[in-house]
């Protein structure tokens, strides 16, 4: 994370309009959209006739979805001159508008020494905290972390989060745009998508194999055992503060070696089997496997913009991490049909 503002950095002109163009896109698509629901819901409550709000259609939405139209040419006319495209193009599932929000929010890529730089640019940061209270800022000695609260051992890993009393380090349009991208990416038969499946079956079969219970929840809220073996009971399987305010989950011991009291408000532990205490699900699964892949693309479109740019381009952390796609090339991940290299 750049330690300026990239807000006051002067970008490329060509960029600089792109982050405005798509910036305004996004704002007046998001008009559109609750202007359409406020006539709806007009119509649905009997106070217009159906050609009265047509009327009024007209003379709002018609000038926004005007507006959309304008931007969007604009936009897919600077994306299609820029050399990522040539790659971006071939990547299915992403159009231009996406790839164009995305490449107008970074900017310039010369700002990012490394792909870590733009994941915590975008909030896909893995920050260590203290698996007894949640806290972060814990000391972390030689893989060990100690806490205020007492405890020792192994930090976990969360996803970064916006957190009361603290600065927003990422910058937030990014973060949708990549979590969008990724459910873009999933959606038709791809590498991406088959990088994606994997990750997640890597996951089940990694905790299975830990002995955990890989639980998931249906439409009515009937909570059962996805993956793994059930057949010693549903034993509850995690500790849950008993004050009432608190409720905060320890994750810290399970079975062996329960913590005695909560360690952020002190009150006492106690067992639990409900849903919310559980510490693998589908979904969970799920936003773990989207977030790395929005990584494993973000990667991909740093090394392709950094190259494009005579920029070195490796990133061995980054490639450690992201270990589970076996090709890291971001050409093996665009369409082969059309390959071009360049
Ligand atoms: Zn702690
Ligand atoms: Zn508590």
């Amino acid at each position: 994370m750049p330690k300026k503002k990239l807000e006051h950095k002067k970008l490329p002109p060509d960029m600089m309009s792109l982050r405005v163009m798509t910036r305004s896109f996004r704002d007046v698509q998001g008009q559109r959209i609750m202007t359409g629901h406020r006539i709806k819901q007009l119509v649905n409550n009997k106070i217009m006739t159906k050609d009265e709000a047509e009327e009024i259609y007209e003379q709002t939405l018609g000038y926004l979805e005007q507006a959309e139209k304008e931007l969007d040419k604009k936009v897919k006319r600077i994306v299609r001159k820029h050399q990522v495209w040539e790659w971006g193009k071939h990547v299915k599932g992403i159009g231009e508008r996406l790839c164009g929000g995305i490449m107008g929010e970074f900017g310039d890529i010369a700002l990012f020494p490394s792909a870590g730089h733009v994941w915590a640019y975008c909030g896909l940061k893995v920050i260590k905290v203290c698996p007894r209270c949640g806290n972060d800022r814990i000391k972390i000695d030689d893989g060990t972390a100690t806490c205020k609260c007492g405890f020792v051992g192994r930090p976990i890993g969360r996803a970064q989060h916006r957190m009361k009393g603290r600065k927003n380090t990422c910058n937030s349009s990014l973060k949708t745009l990549a979590r969008l991208t990724a459910e873009c990416l999933i959606k038709r038969p791809n590498p991406y998508r088959e990088a994606y499946l994997n990750y997640k079956q890597d996951i089940i079969d990694r905790e299975v194999q830990n002995g955990k219970l890989i639980w998931q929840k249906s439409a009515t809220g009937v909570v059962t055992v996805a993956h793994g073996d059930a057949s010693e009971g549903l034993q509850p399987i995690n500790y849950v503060c008993s004050n009432d305010k608190c409720k905060r989950v320890d994750r810290s011991g399970g079975a062996a070696g329960a913590p005695p009291k909560c360690g952020k408000c002190g009150s006492d532990l106690k067992e639990t089997s409900a849903y919310s205490a559980i510490e693998w699900t589908l979904g969970r699964i799920n936003n773990m496997a989207l977030r790395w892949l929005a990584k494993l693309f973000l990667y991909h479109l740093w090394v392709v913009w950094r190259r494009a740019e005579g920029l070195p381009d490796t990133d061995e952390l980054a490639m450690k991490y992201l270990g589970h796609a076996e090709d890291k090339d971001p050409w093996a991940f665009a369409d082969q049909r059309k390959r071009v290299k360049v």
